[in-house]
């Protein structure tokens, strides 16, 4: 059965939703974070932080990690990237999902990188987004993780978790993200994505959540989960 707010804690104020997301990275610290953080961790490379955002898009973590690890090995920077042929793309990265689509999209922004802007990626929403292929969750990943830049990267982990905890109610990526722009301080808006993300793999599944174990069960309002472990 799920935990529910004991009388205690139903008397007390419910927390502010930085304090439960703190709750939340507390429960799940020591696991393995998302592969474009780790990959972020390693040396906060924007090109890195690009191209395996796009690469993870519909694909497990440990395939994205091989193929961006096989692909930077022979392309480590967005002009070595640029001039590869689309075979050998493919080749490294495959079997992420829709790899062929993926290949050219990669090559032709790398071009693009390397042709407008001295293959350095560009720093802000603005010129990633008139990026063709790159929307609002990857760029708001490289401006945050790249350029250390304040920025809500909504993902599906994120959007189906704050609804569900009832902290925002929404349909769209793009209404929940600035949703959570407003309900959380900027200084914790880059610790979302990576909290919420671990948080959605570990414990808050998309199908049937853990909701008996949850750290933070007692001030979630479990919007829409019919069935839950
Ligand atoms: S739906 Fe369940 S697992 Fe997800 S945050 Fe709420 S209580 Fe936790």
């Amino acid at each position: 059965m799920p935990k529910r707010r004991t009388a205690r804690a139903a008397t007390q104020p419910k927390p502010d939703a930085a304090v439960v997301l703190a709750a939340m990275g507390r429960a799940i610290a020591g696991g393995k974070a998302p592969s474009v953080s780790e990959i972020a961790r390693r040396d906060r490379d924007p090109f890195r932080i690009l191209i395996s955002t796009l690469l993870s898009l519909r694909t497990k973590d440990d395939v994205t990690d091989a193929a961006a690890a096989r692909l930077f090995a022979i392309a480590p920077t967005a002009r070595r990237l640029a001039r590869l042929d689309l075979r050998r793309i493919e080749k490294a990265i495959y079997p992420v999902g829709f790899y062929r689509t993926k290949a050219r999209t990669i090559r032709d922004i790398a071009r693009r990188i390397d042709g407008e802007f001295g293959g350095e990626v560009p720093g802000t929403m603005e010129a990633l987004l008139a990026l063709k292929g790159v929307g609002r969750k990857t760029a708001a990943l490289v401006v945050s993780l790249g350029f250390d830049i304040p920025a809500v990267c909504v993902d599906t982990h994120v959007h189906r978790i704050a609804n569900r905890m009832g902290w925002v109610r929404t349909r769209a990526p793009h209404d929940t993200e600035t949703a959570l722009m407003a309900l959380f301080p900027r200084a914790v808006w880059i610790d979302v994505n990576e909290t919420l993300v671990s948080y959605g793999q570990q414990v808050c599944t998309p199908l049937s959540p853990r909701c008996s174990t949850c750290a933070v069960a007692e001030w979630c309002a479990r919007v829409g989960v019919a069935k839950s472990r």
